[in-house]
């Protein structure tokens, strides 16, 4: 198939300032910039600017003394919700050029855009779910331990500066998810997104900056990880770093932040299972399961359920129903309305693809669908790789241990209930898992048996007032929810005579 231009569609967005936010004013990178190159044609379309140690640190002192001298952290509540609605309503207006910046970040296909999750509903209302937690972040009282002592209480104060660092596969929603809380709680932020989807977190800031937050409560570097993220991470004024990124990363935070006692939360990769019983609505499990790994962002998911578990008398027909939805998979232009997946982000991400499913061969999966080769009808040019439906899979394959991000799924049967919770919980990881039943008794039992941190029944989502976050090797804390703001306050505990 022809190749096409995606230079052509840079005309269909605004695109943001190459430049960074310090102290409410955009500068130039001092570093050699990076270039985004879109993963369906390979062409460099923008210059992230090239953050340098130097620039972090000038982020970070901003914000320091944006946190220990300016209003923000001290001023009212209703007062800082007002800001928050502000960006909420900023980034509502600014819909449909976000949705193009997407698809010109990561090739996000235009008609995934309108998922909630995916487009600018989903941001703009975490910004306001947050303005409402921040009158209701309460402490408790204590009644007295003995007569004649302190009567006691607990406050919740800002951790102060935090370090907030994203990945590219849904760089707006996922920086949203920590930026709300973090301003929330009366935070003061230097954000750091992925160099490999930069517009839409840029134009994110640009709109925040426009909602004239006091300077340096919002900074906003680029560059590459290993010369903003671990300038970042090392400089002590920073009180937490939040993180969303592969497992590697995050251990290298957790241990950088640990040997300076710095908080830390981290959200991590995974290789989450969906059990499927033969009382299941099969249908139904195979459009999440493979509407996930291969539309849309083609298993470039955190919670992409790549590892399909499936009652022996159904099984069968779950790998033909499988097989079948691959072919609904179609390539190109991101914003052609007709094409449904993305390529892989870079080259080398693709061949990493194809290297788990040759290795998956060679350890002695069958191919059912799909394959380490170029899919049929994708452009000549772009990341594209075949959904991929393997069976024949042991669980202790690599295949089946480790996270693909890919569009490849592995279908394992199992024969009883207890089979298919060990064979789910057979990982070191913990993400969303997913349980297809009609047994409401055995969708909760299985539910709580599951070892993960989220668990879908009949379904599976993600939303800005429930808490999400892993356990196990795919993270430590959460996002969204009451339990979102936490992450970003203290506890102190007064004690009156
Ligand atoms: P990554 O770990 O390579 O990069 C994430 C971010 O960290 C980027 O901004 C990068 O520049 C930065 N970085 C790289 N090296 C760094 C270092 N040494 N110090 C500090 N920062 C550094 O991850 P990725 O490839 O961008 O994203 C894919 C991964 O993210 C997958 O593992 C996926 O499962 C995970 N993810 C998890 C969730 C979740 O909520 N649990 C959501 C989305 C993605």
């Amino acid at each position: 198939m022809a190749t096409f231009s995606i230079q052509s569609q840079l005309d269909s967005a605004t695109l943001p300032p190459a430049k960074m936010l310090i102290d409410g004013q955009w500068i130039e990178g001092a570093l050699e910039p990076v270039r985004h190159v879109h993963p369906t044609t390979d062409e460099a379309i923008f210059d992230v600017p090239g953050g340098d140690a130097q620039a972090v640190g000038a982020a970070v002192g901003a914000a320091r003394r944006a946190f220990d001298d300016g209003p923000w952290a001290r001023m009212p509540g209703r007062e800082r919700a007002r800001y928050l609605r502000r960006i909420a309503d900023a980034i509502r207006e600014d819909a449909d050029n976000l949705a193009a910046l997407l698809s010109l970040d990561n090739a996000t296909p235009a008609a995934f855009v309108g998922y909630y999750q995916m487009g600018a509903e989903y941001p703009a209302d975490l910004f306001d779910s947050y303005a409402g937690w921040i009158d209701k972040i309460t402490g408790e009282t204590y009644p007295q331990w003995e007569a004649d002592q302190p009567f006691v209480f607990t406050t919740h104060e800002p951790v102060g500066v935090v370090g907030l660092i994203t990945p590219w596969n849904a760089p707006l929603g996922l920086m949203s998810q920590k930026v709300a809380p973090a301003l929330a709680a009366g935070c003061t932020v230097v954000a750091k997104p992925s160099e490999m989807a930069p517009l839409t977190s840029l134009r994110l800031g640009e709109l925040i900056a426009e909602a004239d937050l006091p300077p340096g409560v919002f900074n906003l570097i680029t560059g590459a990880g290993t010369d903003v993220g671990t300038a970042l991470v090392s400089d002590r004024r920073v009180d937490k770093v939040s993180f969303t990124g592969s497992r590697a990363v995050g251990g290298q935070i957790a241990s950088s932040m640990g040997a300076r006692i710095g908080r830390v939360s981290l959200e991590l990769g995974g290789k989450s299972p969906a059990l499927v019983f033969a009382d299941g609505d099969i249908g139904l499990a195979v459009a999440m399961a493979a509407g996930n790994a291969f539309l849309g962002l083609s298993g470039q998911v955190c919670v992409c359920q790549s590892r399909i578990l499936v009652e022996r008398p159904i099984y069968d027909d779950v790998v033909g129903q499988l097989v079948g939805f691959a072919a609904a998979a179609s390539y190109g232009d991101p914003f052609d309305p007709t094409v449904t997946a993305a390529p892989m982000i870079s080259v080398a991400h693709m061949n990493r693809v194809n290297g788990h499913i040759s290795r998956a061969v060679k350890d002695g999966a069958a191919v059912a669908a799909g394959g380490a080769k170029r899919p049929a009808g994708a452009p000549d040019s772009g990341n594209f790789v075949s959904p991929t439906v393997l069976v024949d899979v042991d669980n202790s394959m690599a295949v089946a241990q480790e996270e693909i991000f890919g569009p490849v799924l592995c279908v394992i049967p199992f024969d009883s209930e207890d089979e298919g919770i060990r064979i789910a919980n057979d990982t070191e990881y913990g993400l969303g898992a997913a349980v297809y039943t009609k047994d409401v008794s055995r969708a909760v039992r299985v539910g709580a048996a599951l070892r993960a941190g989220n668990v879908g029944i009949n379904t599976w989502t993600l939303q800005p007032h429930a808490p999400f976050g892993g356990v196990k090797q795919s993270g430590l804390g959460a996002e969204n929810g009451r339990a979102g703001i936490m992450e970003y306050l203290d506890t102190k505990t007064t004690f009156i005579r």
